[in-house]
């Protein structure tokens, strides 16, 4: 990876009216609700949030229960504000003073004797502490005595409420609004009003809103005495909300950059299309297959987990497969297990190989060594071909084939493709134009033959020919064949073998003939 290179990706384009109609399908709704969603919300705009500041006022005058009722009264307990509570009915209780009285008569607190009231005791809805005794409160019910502020809260709500002219004040609200980032302030709020509680009266709930306060004064003997007064009104509390918008570029630019995203949604969706197409449960089609092969590159995954120590790949001539091992070898390389990829093809050298071999064939005579000329003792347990020869490395402990049979070394093609002198100086000269023949050495014919041989077992995939392992037999017939006599000799040999080839054998066979292995 270096600073001076761009890498992008590699698309493969498809001939579909289906899958292009699909496409456009997809862009037009992804762009149509983009501009819905950019013309409907603003999305162009910057926005602000509000600041507002709100004041209110209840104005009015109403003649109730036998007085006046003024702001001063029924604005409770401040005026101003963001909310205003509206005064409707109350429950006023005047003079009272701390001392022991009688309970006001609810089922609870009636009584018949004094056991029935525990001393201390104090429920919750009670005005004040139980002292334990039982005592009258009028001529109907007796009730437990209290220490509280007596007399104690008459519980009846007056009907119709005192104050039902409130209907009639008015509210003053002034609502100031300003949006920070734009500097502009307004006054044109709009007003809506939604009742929050429940509509439904359950009695239990106590619904509506009442609360209590209290006025205390002293007596002229200097006593505390308080008129309690139980307020039931109408709270109004105004909430102001909103945004203010903009126009601006940078929004537009992250808006649009935002929905981009949504367009790949067609690739997603076409790509599912056609993986769709090409898995099959059982036996694929010809045409599942084509999809499947041009657009899926299959490798094996890596071993995360032990770190890939070595990566080899193998091929057996009884094998169609090649094997990949990429764990560090902890016996020989031929029993090691390993996972199974596909060969690939034939390359371009191969065929050009093959194209020069059809004019050699049969003119030069190559040592055949028989399958069973060894001692049996001689040959590594890890052999099936008999030809290996013992090996003291993992790497090295590799055979031709997976189970016994004839060696590879043995057959007329490997001495064709991978032995023949003449056929690897027109591939070393095909490959460099200008060598000179004579100056080629052992070691490039040696190199050549190796490629040859890994090119025709390995095929064309060039991630697997550098990690390609070339089996023991194999290695030490190609060092028998060129590393045995003098690199000089054997070229001119080749040479007197091209010129008889070129007057006594006119080539009449086939041009291009496959490995029969
Ligand atoms: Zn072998
Ligand atoms: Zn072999």
């Amino acid at each position: 990876m270096s600073l001076c290179e761009y890498t992008t990706q590699k698309d493969i384009r498809i001939g579909s009216r289906l899958l292009g109609t699909l496409k456009w399908g997809i862009f037009a709704v992804v762009l149509l609700y983009m501009c819905v969603i950019l013309l409907t919300e603003k999305r162009y705009q910057k926005k602000d949030s509000i600041i507002s500041s709100v004041h209110t006022k209840v104005k009015g005058v109403s003649d109730a229960d036998s007085r006046i009722w003024d702001t001063a009264e029924y604005t409770i307990p401040s005026p101003g504000g963001s909310s205003f509570f509206v005064l409707t009915n109350i429950i006023k209780t005047e003079n009272q003073k701390e001392g022991n009285c009688p309970e006001f008569p609810i089922p609870k607190t009636i009584c018949s004797q004094d056991d029935s009231c525990k001393k201390g005791y104090a429920d919750p809805q009670s005005n004040g502490i139980q002292t334990g005794k039982c005592v009258q409160f009028n001529s109907t019910f007796k009730t437990c005595e209290v220490r509280a502020w007596c007399p104690v809260e008459f519980k009846s709500t007056p009907e119709p409420a005192i104050l039902g002219s409130a209907e009639n004040f008015t509210v003053l609200i002034k609502n100031n609004i300003h949006f920070a980032a734009f500097n502009y302030t307004t006054c044109h709020p709009q007003y809506s009003f939604r009742r929050l509680d429940d509509k439904v009266v359950d009695e239990r709930l106590y619904p509506g809103l009442n609360f209590r306060f209290a006025r205390y004064y002293k007596n002229q003997d200097q006593t505390n005495l308080r008129t309690l007064i139980k307020a039931y009104g109408i709270r109004f509390d105004i909430q102001v909300y909103g945004t203010g918008g903009k126009f601006s570029w940078f929004e537009l630019v992250m808006f649009i950059g935002s929905y981009l995203s949504y367009f790949g949604l067609a690739t997603v969706v076409i790509d599912f299309l056609i993986s769709l197409y090409c898995q099959s449960c059982c036996s694929a089609t010809s045409g599942q297959r084509y999809y499947d092969e041009r657009k899926y590159e299959e490798i094996p995954g890596p071993c995360v987990l032990t770190s890939c120590q070595e990566l080899m790949f193998v091929s057996f001539v009884d094998q169609e497969d090649i094997k990949m091992v990429d764990k560090k070898l902890r016996k020989s390389l031929q029993m090691t297990i390993g996972k199974i990829i596909k060969r690939g093809k034939m390359t371009d050298n191969m065929v050009l190989a093959q194209l020069e071999l059809s004019s050699f064939d049969g003119l030069e005579e190559l040592p055949l060594y028989p399958r069973s000329s060894r001692k049996s003792s001689a040959i590594p347990s890890w052999c099936q071909c008999l030809k290996c020869l013992p090996a003291t490395r993992f790497e090295g402990q590799l055979c031709c084939r997976y189970q016994n049979g004839e060696c590879i070394t043995n057959s007329e093609m490997f001495r064709k493709l991978v032995l023949q002198k003449q056929a690897l100086v027109h591939i070393l000269q095909y490959n460099n134009p200008l060598l000179n023949r004579h100056s080629i050495t052992k070691k490039q014919l040696a190199e050549c033959a190796q490629k040859q041989y890994v090119q025709w077992r390995f095929g064309s995939n060039m991630d697997i020919l550098d990690f390609a392992r070339i089996p023991n037999c194999c290695k030490h017939e190609i060092d028998n064949m060129f590393n045995g006599e003098t690199c000089e000799t054997s070229l001119e040999h080749a040479d007197k073998e091209t010129k008889m080839q070129s007057t006594s054998a006119p080539s009449s066979k086939p041009l291009l003939k496959q490995p029969p292995l």
